[in-house]
């Protein structure tokens, strides 16, 4: 028989960062995911593109599927033979019912896999600057639901238990019945000094702090106007966020970054904001894709081995040459003695992971600084490849003709506009808007013809002074250039300039 099985993946508290590697791996595999609200878009597109999603909701207003449907939705897909993952926001077996969804795939005899995740209770607190024990305050947390109303008196909760400021109780899901919690506490001698946190949408770039005492929190949450979802922490392990706060004090916390490059470079981009605590719009402008004529690509790839240089301008040129390369059956040592140029970091890295120690890259990563750095380590007469974006600018091969040197110029590849209806909405929800090639402000400008008035009022980062110039022709301002021209530059200064 054709059986499936099914992975229950716990997705972490919502910084995609906290996901696992066995989750990752899992997802990496399935072909049906099942997810709701709390798993974060970056975690969901871990899976294949292919791969069937499933949205079974739990936010009002959506469509959603009950508990009992989700199950026997498991269930269904397990013994129709998928490999299916089941994911949870945090962990899946705190408040999660992943213990339900296990045990009906336990009855109907399908496998299945139970990968653990971090759960809120304890990172949005770590990320609010607050340890669930220390030495000097507890010895024991308790995490509990507040989804009872204690009021009610069919609440299972042991409040004599919990009103202990040594004794640290990390509610779930109790904004709503946060002053009957509040009111029980009390009622069973809890101190009204004791410190309580509240922490909404913990891990996130959206996450909200309040800090306050079992007296006032009630109505400092009232004020801060902060809802579900939101973990609340009482005793005296709270007060270290005093010392501890991190995540929200990083200079880009809480910011909103529009990332315009090609979406195969955005990745790793937006996961160094999220990881700097701002939040990646991604909405790349342009694509890359076959230059116009892919036959002298082809041609200049074959016959590399009779220059003296070959100069890459982007990692994207030394894709297109390897692409070329196994097209044509053919591996590194077609180089031969050919030394070889990169423009920054970036394309070396490229090379590197290719085998290629690269024997050249310049101070300042701009075609000005390689071709001088070309001109002093060659002479009249030398030939040179120069393998780069169909539309780059001409100042290489230029500088170099001038001096007397044999260069030839491959488009290896073209970048050409992406259409996005959305684009406009999407820049006017970021705080910072970046460009990281002249080709990526041409993208927004072919998307949203009133980019000046647009980007009026909202930082705009760019990568170098090439893009500048390009964003000025465009009249677009530009409060902030890389002073290192690398992504890595540009979130460096970013995150100088947020702090100064
Ligand atoms: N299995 C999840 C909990 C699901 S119950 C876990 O282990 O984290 C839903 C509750 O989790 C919410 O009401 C809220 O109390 C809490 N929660 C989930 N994600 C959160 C986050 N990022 N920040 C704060 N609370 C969160």
């Amino acid at each position: 028989m054709n059986r499936g099985k099914v992975w229950l993946v716990g997705a972490g508290p919502g910084d995609p960062g906290l996901l696992t590697i066995r989750g990752a791996r899992a997802l990496a595999q399935c072909d049906t995911l099942v997810y709701d609200y709390l798993a974060s878009p970056p975690i969901v597109n871990l899976a294949p593109p292919d791969c069937e999603r499933i949205y079974v909701g739990k936010k009002a207003g959506a469509h959603t599927l009950t508990q009992d449907e989700i199950t026997a939705l498991l269930v269904r897909l397990g013994l129709a033979g998928k490999k299916v993952v089941r994911l949870k926001g945090g962990d899946v077996f705190v408040f999660a019912r992943g213990g339900e969804e296990a045990r009906a795939l336990a009855e109907a005899g399908v496998p299945f896999e139970i990968v653990p995740g971090i759960t809120s209770a304890i990172a949005a607190p770590a990320y609010a600057g607050i340890p669930v024990t220390h030495r000097e305050h507890n010895t024991s947390f308790t995490i509990a639901t507040g989804h009872e109303d204690p009021t009610k008196g069919y609440s299972s909760l042991d409040f004599a238990k919990l009103a202990n400021r040594k004794a640290t109780t990390i509610f779930l899901m109790a904004m709503g019945h946060l002053a009957a919690i509040v009111a029980k506490l009390r009622e069973y001698g809890l101190e009204g000094d004791t410190p309580v946190g509240v922490v909404h949408e913990g891990t996130k770039p959206s996450q909200r702090v309040v800090t306050a005492t079992l007296d006032t929190i009630v109505d400092e949450v009232e004020r801060a106007g902060i809802g579900a979802p939101a973990i609340v922490v009482i005793g005296d392990v709270v007060r270290e966020r005093e010392h501890l706060r991190w995540f929200d004090a990083q200079p880009l916390f809480g910011k909103r970054v529009l990332v315009t490059r090609p979406a195969h470079q955005a990745d790793d981009f937006a996961a160094q904001l999220w990881e700097a605590g701002a939040e990646p719009i991604v909405a790349p402008t342009i694509a890359v894709g076959p230059p116009d004529n892919p036959a002298a690509a082809r041609e200049a790839v074959a016959r590399v081995r009779e220059y003296d240089w070959v100069a890459f301008t982007s990692r994207n040129g030394v894709d297109a040459f390897f692409d070329v390369l196994g097209e044509l059956g053919r591996d590194a040592r077609a180089f031969g003695d050919a030394r070889i140029a990169a423009i920054g970091p970036k394309t070396g890295q490229a090379l590197a992971r290719r085998g290629i120690r690269v024997d050249l890259i310049p101070a300042e990563f701009v075609n000005e600084a390689i071709a001088a750095e070309l001109l002093a380590r060659t002479a009249a007469g030398d030939r040179v490849l120069v393998y780069r974006a169909q539309e780059a600018r001409d100042v290489l091969p230029e500088t170099l003709r001038e001096q007397g040197r044999v260069v030839d110029v491959v488009g290896a590849y073209r970048t050409r506009p992406v259409d996005d209806p959305e684009l406009r909405a999407k820049a006017e929800r970021a705080d910072i808007v970046t460009f990281t090639s002249a080709s990526t402000v041409a993208g927004f400008v072919h998307n949203v013809a009133d980019a000046a008035a647009v980007l009026a009022g909202r930082t705009v980062a760019v990568i170098g002074p090439v893009t500048a110039g390009a964003a000025g022709d465009a009249g677009i301002h530009v409060d902030v250039v890389a002073e290192e021209f690398t992504v890595d530059g540009l979130l460096r200064v970013l995150a100088e300039r947020s702090t100064a």
